[in-house]
């Protein structure tokens, strides 16, 4: 491999830095043969400092070590491509990536869902909420006989904030309880009663994520 790529007329080629779990750009810096000899000798990320003109290791003195998973180059063998497990941040300004500004210079979202932790094999994702919220709208739309939603739209916006406040009182009670699965019934009771509250003020899913996002 070290043998096809082209290094420019200063002997550098630039190293990409992918995170290898979700795929997020991290940073980009240049190597030269030493430094990458170096990181696929070390499995740590080696770079070569233009300004400073030597050799250092991502996290030499931060402590934010890249640890290498996988290194790729490109069609014509001028760029490499390194996924890494990155230990704490990739930039020196303390963003998760290099990449936290668009050309606006606004900042753009700063860590990409870690979606392996969240979505592992066997474990549900949050396609659910949608689901449901989709199903309880129409509960208000066709208000259904023996519909319990269709019951609770029926009997108002009151009935729906008594329910709401049953709901967090239950959670509080199974909290206490040293059994999770109990927390985790009422708290879906909860979320269930509060999406209720959403379509009857037609609050979208979406105004939460914003919400949220906003506050991060
Ligand atoms: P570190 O490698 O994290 O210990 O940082 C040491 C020095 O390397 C910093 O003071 C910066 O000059 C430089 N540096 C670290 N991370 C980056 C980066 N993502 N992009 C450019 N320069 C960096
Ligand atoms: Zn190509
Ligand atoms: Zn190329
Ligand atoms: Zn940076």
């Amino acid at each position: 491999m070290l043998d096809n790529l082209q290094f420019d007329q200063k002997g550098l080629i630039p190293a990409i830095i992918q995170d290898y779990k979700t795929g997020q750009v991290l940073m980009m810096a240049y190597m030269n043969e030493e430094a990458l000899k170096k990181t696929i000798e070390t499995g740590k990320t080696w770079f070569y400092s233009r300004s400073r003109q030597k050799l250092w290791m991502k996290g030499e003195e931060s402590g934010h070590i890249q640890e290498v998973k996988e290194i790729s180059y490109d069609c014509d063998a001028d760029t490499l491509l390194i996924k890494v497990e990155q230990t704490g941040v990739a930039c020196h300004t303390g963003h998760y990536s290099c990449f936290y500004r668009d050309i606006e210079g606004r900042e753009v979202e700063e860590k990409v869902f870690d979606e392996e932790v969240i979505y592992a094999p066997g474990k549900e994702g949050p396609a659910i909420l949608f689901e449901l919220y989709e199903i309880i709208k129409s509960r208000k739309e066709n208000r259904p006989e023996g519909s319990y939603t269709a019951y609770l739209f029926n009997q108002g916006i009151d009935k729906i904030l008594k329910k709401v406040g049953e709901e967090t009182a239950e959670v509080i009670i199974a909290a206490k309880n040293p059994d999770k699965g109990e927390t985790v019934y009422e708290i879906a009771d909860l979320i269930y009663h509060l999406m209720v509250l959403m379509v009857e003020k037609e609050v979208e899913l979406s105004d939460i994520f914003a919400e949220l996002r906003k506050r991060r």
